[in-house]
């Protein structure tokens, strides 16, 4: 009797952590992504499809669907060159969708002696494994929203990826159904408010915060952005979503008023708290799998400049 309850304790404890995203799978997704051999994901180079590539092998692992025709590659034109978005969805019991996002390109290399690869660990490799362990969490659940994952491409040649993708004529039912987007944008570090805590962009124009902190019920945080005059709400790809009255924005744990590494070529592997990141990607999932149509539906306040 004894040793039957010890088996079943341990198998419990198994099946429940087996759900969790581990530590392992965030430190090489965002190791992988930010490796030299990416060589700083430029859009237009050989490297940034590698990266493309890699997410969609990422996605399929994850059990996702296609977005659009019969890949996780969506197309589109820059510079004279196709060039990918990567989607993926995650059918829920109801038609209506969260979206998660983030962006994959970075800004290359320099023409520097010694270390010249803008790795981009935390800007924004470290947003796209946020996206890639939220449907990882998910993979044998069946959550009551549908979900998109979106991993943009070419943020840093002025947010096109997240243009292109929000105006594909393919993604035309998805936006419609989408209740909310939140777009990750550097997560590999602690934030000025301490672990397990991120702060919002544009926490003045919704709700949405408010919302997912109820949800949330002190799992993980949700700040107003201290740094609200660098205007980061404008400066990301939440604004491609924002254009289309979706609401949408940035969630970050960057500290803009201290950082070292923000666009230099150390941001790379060694700045990343694997362990924050792994906790926050948890307890981020673990919040959204209690959101339905019902309990959330996050709304734009007036305060907010669409054109
Ligand atoms: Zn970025």
């Amino acid at each position: 009797m004894k040793k039957l309850s010890v088996l079943a304790l341990s198998l419990f404890s198994f099946f429940s952590l087996a759900q969790e995203v581990t530590q392992e799978t965030v430190k090489k997704v965002i190791s992988t992504l930010a490796s030299d051999e990416m060589k700083g994901r430029l859009i237009g180079t050989p490297e940034n499809e590698q990266a493309a590539h890699y997410i969609s092998k990422l996605f399929k692992e994850n059990k996702l669907d296609y977005c659009v025709g019969d890949s996780y590659l969506v197309p589109f034109q820059y510079k004279g060159k196709t060039v990918y978005n990567v989607c993926g969805i995650k059918k829920g019991s109801s038609e209506k969708m969260l979206g998660f996002s983030g962006h994959f390109d970075h800004m290359g290399t320099s023409t520097d002696k010694g270390d010249n690869i803008y790795n981009g660990a935390d800007d924004d490799a470290s947003g796209i494994t946020a996206l890639v362990g939220i449907s990882d969490y998910f993979k044998n659940k069946k959550p009551e929203f549908s979900m998109v994952f979106m991993a943009f491409n070419g943020e840093e040649a002025g947010l096109i990826g997240s243009k292109a993708l929000s105006e594909d004529k393919g993604m035309e039912k998805i936006n419609k159904n989408l209740a909310a987007l939140f777009n990750f944008e550097m997560i590999a570090t602690g934030s000025e408010f301490g672990k397990n805590a991120m702060f919002m962009t544009g926490d003045d124009f919704s709700d949405l915060d408010d919302l997912f902190n109820q949800h949330a019920d002190g799992m993980i945080k949700i700040y107003p952005d201290p740094y609200a005059k660098q205007q980061l709400f404008y400066r990301s790809d939440n604004v491609s979503y924002a254009k289309k009255k979706i609401v949408a924005h940035s969630f970050s744990t960057a500290d803009m008023s201290k950082i070292k590494h923000y666009h230099q070529v150390n941001d790379d592997f060694s700045i990343v708290d694997v362990e924050n990141m792994t906790q926050m990607i948890n307890n981020f999932a673990k919040t959204v799998e209690k959101l339905s149509p019902k309990n959330f539906a996050p709304k734009y306040n007036d305060k907010v400049k669409l054109n």
